[in-house]
């Protein structure tokens, strides 16, 4: 049997490492910190390890990059295929009302442990590899302290804006952008103010905005984050904050006496509705004239944020990694290196919040390792 060089001892490269050497394959994993501890804050500690979601094509919509590409690699190990594995594994796991996969336990470390047990004959070398060169049907891996030569490398080296890639390969790399992070807006006196249900008229999508001290958070943003990784800051968002038909005339009428700011208070939570109405927030609903009324109307469906800048640091993911277009989906195979793997978000794929970026993961994992065991 050859031995098996992965890079990366991380979800995607640990999990590989778990099916090659369930196949008889001898592994060596490559890593310059300590196996598996990137999966300790998933999830804020529970690890989110997938998601309800069982067609598979439905599931890579998830993938704001990535999506044609996942069509094959998910049709080859989807959410059932993440269920068994971690049955197999001594992992039992429950969905959450929104879809959310967890362990029972909701306990990243759990995960983590139960990984690293059905590795533990894996040879873990911390070590951080820093080239790998083609040389004779094969790959010179240089690392920090010492050169080896592989027939097969798998790439699992995860997300880039902390990890620079690794030299000796001319494979393109799309450029690095954070991805799933909050967004620093002008706006930051509302720090705690919770909207529900906001619809972005850029994104054609709706869910909770969170505003924090540097501007906004919470799964709509997040989502947005990733949708627009490539725009270049500053830029303008236009929320709809009340779809559903708000009567405001009838508001109006309804409570002559009371100001502006709280007959909003039934929709907004209060200082939302204070902030929103502005220099009217004192009036009497029976002296807010129809122009106003249209004004304010107009500010609730086309609420607009300057958008500065993203969360430095706090990007969960990151979009951009190994140009696509030269891996093979069916293989995780390098399309200009033969023998050579790239799997996880080493990639250029990144999917929204909800268990997607682990499944993406777990899935190209199983097709590299399933490829060289072939
Ligand atoms: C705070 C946080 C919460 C998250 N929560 C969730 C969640 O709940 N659900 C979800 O689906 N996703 C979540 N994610 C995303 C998910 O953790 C990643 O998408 C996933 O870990 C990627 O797996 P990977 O194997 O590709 O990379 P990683 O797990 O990042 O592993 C890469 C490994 O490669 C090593 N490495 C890199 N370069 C080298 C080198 N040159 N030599 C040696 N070793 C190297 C690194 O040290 C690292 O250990 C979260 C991410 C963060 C940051």
């Amino acid at each position: 049997m050859k031995q098996i060089c992965i890079v990366g001892a991380g979800a995607s490269g640990c999990v590989c490492a778990y099916f090659l050497k369930k196949a008889g394959f001898e592994v060596i994993l490559f890593d310059w910190g300590k196996p598996l501890r990137t999966i300790l804050p998933t999830g804020g500690g529970r690890c989110n390890l997938a998601h309800g979601e069982y067609d598979f094509k439905e599931l890579a919509k998830n993938y704001p990059r990535g999506e044609k590409f996942l069509y094959s690699v998910f049709s080859k190990f989807s959410t059932y295929d993440t269920l068994s594995l971690f049955e197999d594994l001594g992992i039992k796991t429950y969905t959450q009302e929104n879809g959310r996969i967890f362990p029972v336990s909701n306990n990243s470390n759990d995960v983590r442990s139960a990984i690293l047990r059905a590795i533990n004959s894996v040879n873990i070398v911390n070590e951080k590899v820093e080239t790998i060169k083609p040389q004779n049907e094969g790959y010179k891996v240089k690392t920090n302290k010492a050169e080896y030569f592989f027939s097969d490398v798998v790439i699992a080296t995860g997300g880039g804006l902390k990890n620079k890639p690794i030299s000796g390969l001319s494979h393109n790399i799309i450029e690095f952008a954070p991805a799933l992070v909050g967004l620093k807006s002008d706006l930051t006196n509302l720090s705690g103010v919770v909207l529900k249900d906001v619809y972005s008229h850029d994104c054609k999508i709706s869910d909770d905005i969170l505003f924090t001290h540097f501007g906004i958070s919470g799964p709509l943003v997040y989502k947005i984050s990733s949708i627009k990784t490539k725009d270049s800051f500053p830029y303008m968002l236009s929320f709809d904050l009340y779809r559903k038909d708000l009567d405001l005339q009838k508001e109006l009428n309804d409570n002559p006496h009371k100001d502006l700011k709280n007959i909003l208070a039934k929709f907004f939570p209060h200082r939302f509705a204070e902030y929103i109405s502005g220099n009217f927030s004192e009036i009497k609903g029976h002296k807010i004239d129809g122009k106003i009324r249209d004004l304010i109307l107009e500010k609730i469906h086309n609420f607009e944020l300057n958008i500065l800048g993203t969360d430095k640091g706090e990007e969960t993911v990151t979009a951009g990694g190994y140009d696509l277009n030269e891996v093979n989906p069916k293989t995780m195979e390098s399309k200009l290196y033969p023998n050579l793997y790239i799997i996880g978000e080493a990639l250029d794929i990144d999917g929204f919040c909800g268990g997607f970026n682990l499944q993406n993961a777990w899935s190209t994992a199983f097709v590299a390792a399933n490829a060289i065991i072939k």
